[in-house]
């Protein structure tokens, strides 16, 4: 083991910390968005402890000194003919033993206590870390392990020791074992069992502490990170900003309410579910499903192709239509109902409860009011459930010359992703006249955070970038917002519209998304951004 060895000439990432911290979905991110090579320690010393299940030796009782050196010795004598390398396919590494890939038999509850073993002893460590700074010193590297900060890569430019309370962890472990299962994996029932994982974790947790070389301990120089109440997302980005102070570039900001909001989320994923359910019968959508022509087009390459009036939908026989997010008119969603295809209905929840408002509303004989954008989908889809005529206000001008019949109610709507605070000055204007009004604030929650925290991003930030589809209404009022508190705000629909101009003197650059923008384009964006030499 070569301790200190030179490796300057490459920048390193080095992040460690007990099982479950949630370490290797957050190194690979991190390697992602810095296009690095993510190394995966603990799947050597997993390959390594599967070599030694094979070759026969079984964990030793941990109260019998006899038994602990018979291991050991044994343990250091196998080591030395394991044949253990890495490769990386399709971006994923993949750890040979004896030119096998084992990558799907490392996860097992049987091989994790096992390397929690067999990575104490000396001669397995050695091995191991010689080929992990090999890697190193090879390429730019998030790694993640034990003794990376302290004793694999003391040079490292960046370290970190992510960590979170033992009852987080287990449970992470356990959510994992069940999708795992879910998606076909075989699993034991100790797998399964959240208890015995806590048990194990804990266990784990003080060999690797405990163990007389390279005890898993927080470097001196490693930041601390606690995952326990953080998103992976926060933490990764928590990493990069130390990695951007490190290397002399701004900090990136995201706003945790960029991109798809839970309606639009589900539209999608019901399409995709449609796509893999591979029923008889075309997919069709009823309108483009969000407004961002990216995800249109994978979806259009995928079969699934876009119905633009009832009279097409009428025309589809058999398989499936799809209702997007923003819903359609009564009469729309009836006669689509009445056709022979099968009909699945995606509208959003919030979307939803606005239609039985004012389909209720208007058969009671109250007039209808909706504040929100002519010709937007969602606006002309809750008109269409009114029984009588309704308003559609989108500007203050309309606002302060609407007239209603004194007599009736006047129930006032709002468009779900209308700004918060032109709905509550239209109101008012609205209620000068001196109407009986009933108003309903409907704009969703999810519409508000999203721009109050892209307000918050832009006031702090030197530049902020805002992305989302060119026809997307709620991503042209975060634009708004946001250049109101920056000046240099840019409006781009993917990484390809980025023309970043940067002076050099730029501490944060903030981005945020509309809700129909999805999770890669983000990542693209923040990538590019970090990697942009200034
Ligand atoms: O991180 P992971 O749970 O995959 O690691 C499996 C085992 O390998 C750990 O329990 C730990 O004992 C050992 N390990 C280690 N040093 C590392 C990485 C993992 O001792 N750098």
């Amino acid at each position: 083991m070569r301790k200190g060895r030179d490796v300057s000439s490459t920048f390193n990432i080095a992040i460690d910390g007990p099982a479950g911290a949630g370490k290797s979905t957050i190194a690979k991110k991190v390697a992602r968005q810095l296009s690095f090579v993510y190394v995966d320690t603990g799947a050597m010393y997993r390959a390594m402890a599967l070599y030694l299940t094979r070759k026969g030796l079984r964990r030793p009782d941990e109260t019998n000194e006899a038994e602990k050196e018979a291991f050991r010795k044994k343990a250091a004598e196998l080591c030395r003919d394991a044949d253990i390398t890495i490769v990386y396919r399709d971006g994923e590494q993949v750890v040979l033993l004896s030119g096998e890939n084992a990558n799907p038999y490392l996860r097992t509850e049987e091989v994790s206590s096992m390397a929690s073993v067999s990575s104490a002893v000396p001669e397995v460590r050695v091995k191991l870390v010689e080929l992990q700074q090999r890697l190193a010193a090879e390429q730019n590297v998030v790694m993640d392990g034990r003794d990376i900060g302290t004793v694999v890569l003391p040079n490292a430019q960046v370290k970190v020791y992510l960590t979170a309370s033992v009852e987080v962890r287990a449970k992470r472990r356990y959510i994992e074992n069940v999708q795992a299962v879910r998606s076909g994996a075989v699993k034991s029932e100790e797998d399964l069992d959240l208890e015995k994982i806590k048990a194990d974790i804990a266990e784990r947790d003080h060999r690797d502490m405990t163990r007389a070389v390279s005890p898993l301990k927080q470097a001196e120089d490693a930041v601390l990170v606690d995952s326990s109440d953080l998103g992976i997302d926060q933490v990764a980005e928590e990493i990069l900003n130390l990695a951007a102070d490190r290397l002399g570039r701004p900090r990136v900001v995201t706003a945790s309410t960029a991109g798809f909001c839970f309606g639009v989320q589900n539209a999608v994923d019901t399409v995709y579910k449609e796509i893999e359910k591979g029923g008889d019968g075309p997919i069709n959508t009823f309108g483009p499903i969000i407004h961002n022509e990216n995800v249109v087009e994978e979806l259009r390459q995928k079969g699934v192709g876009i119905l633009n009036s009832v009279e097409e939908a009428k025309a589809q026989k058999d398989g499936t239509i799809i209702i997007r997010s923003h819903g359609v008119t009564k009469k729309t969603w009836e006669e689509l109902s009445g056709g022979s295809a099968q009909v699945v209905d995606t509208t959003c929840t919030f979307v939803k409860k606005i239609h039985e408002i004012v389909h209720k509303a208007s058969e009671e004989g109250k007039q209808i009011v909706i504040i929100g954008n002519h010709g937007h989908a969602e606006t002309e889809g809750t008109v269409g459930w009114s029984s009588t005529p309704a308003t559609v206000i989108e500007t203050e001008e309309e606002a302060r010359s609407y007239r209603a019949d004194p007599q009736r109610i006047v129930c006032i709507v709002a468009q779900t992703t209308f700004n918060a605070e032109k709905f509550e000055k239209f109101v008012d204007l609205i209620a000068k006249n001196g109407y009986n009004i009933e108003t309903n604030e409907t704009i969703c929650n999810a519409t508000s955070e999203r721009q109050a925290e892209a307000r918050r991003i832009a006031r702090q930030a030197d530049v902020m970038i805002v992305i989302g589809g060119r026809g997307s209404s709620n991503t042209a009022k975060l634009y708004e917002i946001c250049k109101a508190e920056c000046a240099d705000t840019y409006f781009i629909q993917t990484v390809d519209d980025l023309d970043l101009k940067l002076s050099g003197g730029e501490k944060i650059i903030g981005i945020t998304a509309g809700a129909s923008t999805p999770k890669n384009i983000i990542e693209e964006v923040q990538s590019n951004v970090r990697r942009t030499d200034f």
